[in-house]
């Protein structure tokens, strides 16, 4: 054999159709720690485990036999030390000084083996990382879901707190704290874009006579009612609330001075002639009007001591701010 094949980069061995080993070269020797001499005229069976005979008898034989060759088979050859070696083996059957001969080359695979494993590796611990993400993600979601519940429940029982904290509790009406809030706020439309509003306060007639003759539970059911009935008269945008006690404040959105004397007079006949059994009740009303110069205070102040007339002239009667100054 040349010595160019003898010591080419790859094992060369050549066959008989019966699988006697006619010629080898050094570098197939290296391969799996054979000598020349001890190889030579041996069948190629004896570099084979038992495993790789089976194979090599049922795919390599009859596949070279039919096609007359076999191209990037895996396989694997067995050393001096009865180690298995990888390689990849190409093989060709063809006529020879008047005989079939069957000559291979084999490319020792083990890297490329690691490689491949290298790669199922990263494959399967990529699979598994995918995995981990995916069902990171899903409790991800799982806990934004679950903070939306908790975050609507949240505000659902800030809104209650809100409502709560601006309703009396006895008639359900808005409180003072509220009406002083809507006070406010009307004023600074006042002031912004000069749109008029009035204030009536309203106080039941002799109520103690009430709580004493019929009990301060009755009494209660009293306010309750009429708080009822003064919300069922009231437009969506006024503001309706009890001050304390027996007297109840009704802010007038959009109204001047006449047309809050004609809704009081409205809300106290209403209340005068409404059903309350064998009791009566009427209220005092005393109105005011906002001006430029008025506060808050002034304003209730105003009412109040119009509210105060109505009582002194009487009882059951509605009195506007601007009539006490002209008196
Ligand atoms: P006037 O016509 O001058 O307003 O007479 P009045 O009796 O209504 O006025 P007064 O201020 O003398 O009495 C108010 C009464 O209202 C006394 C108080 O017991 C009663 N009152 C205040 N708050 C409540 C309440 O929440 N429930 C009941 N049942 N009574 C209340
Ligand atoms: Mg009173
Ligand atoms: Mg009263």
């Amino acid at each position: 054999m040349d010595n160019q094949l003898d010591t080419a980069p790859c094992g060369y061995f050549s066959i008989s159709d019966s699988g006697v080993i006619l010629s080898v070269n050094q570098t197939f020797l290296n391969m799996i720690g054979q000598e020349r001499e001890e190889l030579m005229g041996k069948h190629i069976e004896s570099t084979m485990s038992v495993t790789n005979k089976v194979f090599f008898h049922t795919y390599f034989y009859p596949y070279i036999q039919l096609y007359g060759y076999v191209d990037e088979m895996y396989f694997s050859f067995r050393n001096n030390e009865r180690q298995d070696v990888p390689v990849l083996l190409n093989g060709v059957r063809q006529k020879r000084d008047g005989q079939h001969v069957i000559d291979c080359v084999a490319v020792i695979m083990r890297k490329r083996i690691e490689h491949e494993k290298d790669i199922l590796n990263t494959k399967t611990k990529l699979e598994e990382l995918y995995q981990a993400t995916q069902e990171a993600n899903m409790e991800l979601e799982r806990l934004h879901e679950e903070y939306k519940i908790k975050e609507q429940a949240l505000m659902k029982v800030n809104e209650q707190l809100e409502m709560m904290a601006s309703t009396d509790l006895l008639t359900g009406l808005k409180n003072r704290r509220f009406f002083q809030e809507s006070m406010a706020d009307n004023l600074s439309l006042y002031h912004r874009e000069q749109r008029e509003f009035s204030l009536l306060v309203l106080d039941i007639d002799h109520f103690k006579r009430i709580n004493d003759t019929y009990g301060h539970p009755i009494g209660d059911l009293v306010l309750g009612n009429l708080a009822g009935l003064l919300q069922s008269i009231s437009r969506e945008s006024d503001v309706v609330a009890r001050y304390g006690g027996e007297e109840f404040v009704i802010i007038l959105v959009n109204c001047g001075e006449q047309q809050a004397i004609d809704t009081a007079e409205r809300y106290r006949a209403q209340v005068a002639s409404a059903d309350w059994g064998e009791y009566q009740v009427t209220v005092s009303i005393g109105v005011s009007t906002v001006s430029a110069t008025d506060t808050e205070q002034t304003m209730f102040q105003k009412a109040d001591d119009a509210l105060y007339a109505s009582k002194t002239s009487g009882r059951n009667r509605v009195t506007h701010a601007s009539q006490l100054i002209q008196r």
